[in-house]
């Protein structure tokens, strides 16, 4: 037996795209077969039916409408397939023998562009990424606005998983032989869903770049960035099988243009996405993003996740912004004009990639009519980037015209329906609309002189698509129907259906009219949209521009809100904030009820604070509201203070909460030192760290001593001595403070009163010296029992009764003779003394003499340490 030709045709396109669910356009239908119609009815709970193929077992089989096919579609990329759209390409009217058919368009998670799968406020981009011997480079489009990174760097993988998260693509896309190594870990420490691609994709010509982009010159990019340009320009080309105009630009950025802030403070911050479920609602860009279109939201969040380094970008956005908050009339009025602008970026990229209706070219030329007011009103301005926009902001008059002639103020959705011409525009058009109506007219009357003729007062004429036009009367009136000159075409139940000659004479001519009408309708939208096509540079210029306009006044207006101040902003290493807040808590907390603190922090006394006291006392909060004032800063905005002079850092660090990484195989003080140790390695002097409780993820003296090294070696080590923010629970390091320069210890008050804590929640000087964990305990509800037992337990310690507990602890504080005899051999080595040493002896002597079962642990190692010490100077 032989396959059908239907399903030879099938299975020779099914051939090509065999990554895909390949639908098929049978009729009104999309359908799937064999395999893919096993996994679609599944995922998308469709019945599975069959279909003779021509083989002895039918084909398993199922459809969709292909009216619906947008949801499905979504759904299936959503759940990480690939969708190939197989469409007829002949008119079957002409077609000799089987229809012919071809993919029309592949949708895949990053170019899939469809408004339901889009998030307004986020770009969704689609990434490539190319390796050769130690450097990489990284490529990033956003289909849907033509937005288009490039980026190469020296090999490193925590840089690589950094930018990558930074922009979290939908899909990245590799070549087939890609280095397992590298995609190892991407796949364990990411889920970014990945693509392979045929390695000659990536080894274009340099003329497939020129030909789309009109900004670079190829010559001037490094092989590697121009291969994973072509990769991902191929790859885009390659799925959505259309022009795609509006990807004309490349962005070259160098990684060290923003600040850096690796992927977990990114994370820990809580910039964009909070940790409890991934939302915006608690984030810094959920109080900061007040922008009025969609274009100023995702742009402001670019801006926070993109700090700048450079004081003059920085300095020329708060001078954007101070004007703006000087200004309220001026805010108010661009609110207004801001407020009824769509979403000209994406568009645009419906133009290009011949997805816009004309609905969309109405709401284009809405918010392109907004431009000229929006350009008036920040005409006398005079901030340099505000000047700079004015400038450079093109008001599309002629477009908005253009369109004003064109399309019909209220279009009909489909572009294939007619009803989108404006009357005037074309004169064919004119006169084809004319016979329609009147066509329409000429019925009108005829139902007229038809009911007065044979008296039926409930005559009428109406349409279907199978009779066309047609009379009908009610049954009750049958008599009345003149006999031989009505014809019969159907009988309902209450009524009978009739033609008349004179009758399908007319539905001919207005039919007629109709179907041109319809058919010159739909070319003439196609040469608009070519016609905007070409003006697409100008309008995509226009929206990014628009869209800097929303994000100042998103900034100018928090700063407002929230009273901001304009920070200074130095390069010489110096944080001082007076009255800082967290911009998150203090919205969130009730009114006023946020207590402000100050922070001093420089290259010098001041380089790392040890922040000590109670739990729930506010370190945490304090710590990420120096880094967010920080951030803020740096991205040009005002920030939440009394004053604040700020330096600008080069990258943000931080440890802060537990989380563990089960699926990277990773417990949690795993990921807690893995975390460390990125700091430690990654800091530098211009950096600003923020370390909450290292070390309490293991033993007691394991974790001090850990967190005791971790202090010295930030505070020691030539290539980092950076700002640096140390909240902890081991009051043991206070001591550091005097000892290693530029440690300064803080504590976060509160007050003990009965056996009640009230928090103060204000940093003064020096160190605390109670974690009052069993009082906040208490407030967290634990049983009393367990409260006044930890509390009998909490006593013991303290006195120092329990022998035993002591004596355990004593044991990891307090050297054996083998760590001793190291000790002893260290220290005489770097002394450079002799074994027998007198003084060194002593010294020995006296550690091995350490009453242990007197002392406390803590004593035990406080004495240790002094001895320790007085070795290091003899
Ligand atoms: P722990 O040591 O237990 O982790 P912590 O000292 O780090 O606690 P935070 O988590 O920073 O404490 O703060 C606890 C809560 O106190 C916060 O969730 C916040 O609601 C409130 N809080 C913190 N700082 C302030 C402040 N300055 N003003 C008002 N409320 C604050």
């Amino acid at each position: 037996m032989a396959l059908t030709p239907m399903m030879q045709q099938y299975f020779q396109i099914k051939d090509k795209y065999k990554e895909c669910i390949l639908f098929f356009r049978l009729g009104d239908f999309y359908e799937m077969f064999f395999d893919d119609a096993k996994v679609a009815s599944k995922e998308l709970e469709l019945t599975l039916t069959g279909r003779d193929c021509g083989l002895e077992e039918r084909a398993p089989m199922c459809g969709i409408p292909f009216h619906a096919a947008k949801n499905y579609i979504g759904a299936l990329i959503s759940k990480g397939f690939k969708v190939a759209i197989c469409e007829q390409v002949e008119d079957p009217a002409v077609a000799k023998g089987i229809v012919k058919r071809d993919v029309v368009k592949i949708y895949t998670p990053g170019t899939y562009t469809e408004a339901s799968y889009l998030d307004e406020s986020k770009n969704s981009y689609t990434a490539s990424l190319y390796v050769k011997e130690n450097h990489i480079a990284l490529a990033f489009c956003d289909v849907s606005t033509g937005d288009f990174y490039t980026t190469e760097f020296k090999y490193n993988i925590n840089v690589l998983i950094d930018e990558l998260c930074k922009f979290n693509p939908r899909e990245i896309i590799i070549t087939e032989n890609f280095n397992q190594e590298i995609m190892d870990e991407i796949i364990s420490r990411t889920s970014f869903y990945i693509s392979h691609f045929q390695d000659d994709n990536f080894n274009m010509e340099e003329e497939d770049l020129k030909e789309q982009f009109l900004n670079i010159e190829i010559d001037k990019l490094s092989e590697i960035v121009t291969k994973t340009c072509n990769g991902l320009i191929r790859y885009i080309k390659e799925t959505q099988k259309v022009s795609l105009t509006h990807i004309n630009h490349i962005e070259i950025y160098d990684i060290c243009t923003y600040m850096t802030i690796d992927v977990n403070s990114r994370r820990n911050l809580e910039l964009v996405e909070n940790i409890r479920d991934k939302g915006k609602t608690g984030t810094l860009l959920w109080v900061i993003d007040k922008t009025n279109t969609s274009m100023g939201g995702r742009r402001i969040r670019k801006w926070l996740e993109e700090p700048l380094i450079i004081k003059e970008d920085i300095l020329n956005r708060q001078d954007a912004i101070e004007e703006f908050t000087k200004n309220i009339i001026l805010m108010e009025d661009l609110k207004e004009a801001l407020n009824s602008i769509y979403d000209i970026e994406r568009l645009v990229g419906k133009i290009s990639s011949t997805a816009i209706n004309a609905k969309e070219l109405i709401s284009l030329k809405h918010s392109i009519a907004k431009v000229p007011r929006i350009k008036e009103l920040i005409s006398n301005l005079t901030s340099p980037l505000m000047k700079d926009v004015y400038s450079n902001l093109d008001e599309l008059r002629d477009i908005w015209t253009f369109l004003e002639s064109s399309i019909m103020d209220e279009p009909s959705l489909s572009v294939k329906e007619g009803n989108i011409i404006k009357t005037g525009y074309n004169s064919l058009v004119d006169e084809l609309r004319e016979s329609k109506t009147n066509g329409k007219l000429w019925l009108a009357n005829l139902e007229n002189e038809e009911r007065i003729a044979t008296g039926i007062k409930s005559l009428k004429i109406s349409y279907n698509k199978v009779f066309g036009y047609y009379i009908e009367v009610t049954k009750s009136n049958l008599s009345s129907v003149p006999e031989g000159r009505y014809i019969r075409k159907q009988t309902l139940s209450n009524a009978e259906r009739y033609i008349t000659p004179e009758l399908k004479e007319m539905e001919d001519k207005i039919l007629g009219a109709e179907e041109k009408l319809i058919a010159l309708e739909y070319s003439i939208f196609t040469e608009i949209r070519e016609k905007l096509e070409e003006n697409i540079e100008r309008m995509k210029n226009t929206a990014k521009l628009i869209s800097e306009i929303d994000c100042i006044w998103a900034l100018a207006m928090v700063a407002r809100e929230h009273n901001y101040v304009k920070p200074v902003i130095n390069t010489e290493g110096i944080i001082e904030i007076q009255d800082g807040r967290h911009p998150v808590v203090e919205v969130i907390t009730k009114a006023n009820s946020f207590i402000s603190n100050d922070t001093t922090l420089d290259l010098e006394d001041n380089r790392l604070m040890l922040i000590t006291g109670p739990n729930m006392a506010g370190k945490s909060t304090y710590m990420r509201q120096v880094a967010l004032i920080t951030l803020l800063a740096q991205m040009g905005s005002f920030v939440p203070a009394k004053e604040a002079n700020v330096s600008i850092c080069d990258k943000i660090f931080t440890r802060i909460g537990a989380s563990d990484d089960l699926a990277g195989g990773k417990s949690t003080f795993m990921v807690e030192m893995w975390e460390v140790s990125n700091i430690l390695n990654n800091a530098t002097n211009k950096s600003l760290v923020l370390l909450d409780e290292v070390g309490r993820g293991t033993s007691t003296y394991d974790g001090l001593s850990i967190a005791w090294a971790v202090i010295e070696y930030i505070c020691k080590n030539s290539n980092i001595k950076c700002k640096t923010l140390f909240a902890t629970h081991y009051h043991e390091l206070t001591k550091l403070e005097g000892e290693i320069p530029g440690v300064k210890n803080y504590s976060i008050s509160a007050k003990k009163v009965d056996n009640n804590i009230i928090f103060l929640r204000k940093i003064i000087k020096g160190g605390a010296d109670e974690s009052y964990g069993i009082e906040v305990a208490k407030l967290a509800g634990l049983p009393s029992a367990v409260i006044t037992r930890a509390r009998e337990i909490l006593e013991t310690l303290e006195d120092g009764t329990s022998k035993d507990i002591i004596k355990e602890e004593a044991k990891t504080v307090i050297p054996t003779t083998e760590k001793l005899e190291k000790i002893e051999k260290e220290i005489c080595l770097t002394q450079q003394i002799a074994f027998e040493d007198v003084a060194m002896q002593n010294l020995i002597d006296e550690i091995k003499s350490i009453d242990v079962l007197n002392l406390t642990p803590m004593d035990g190692f406080n004495k240790l340490y002094d001895i320790i010490k007085k070795a290091k100077n003899i």
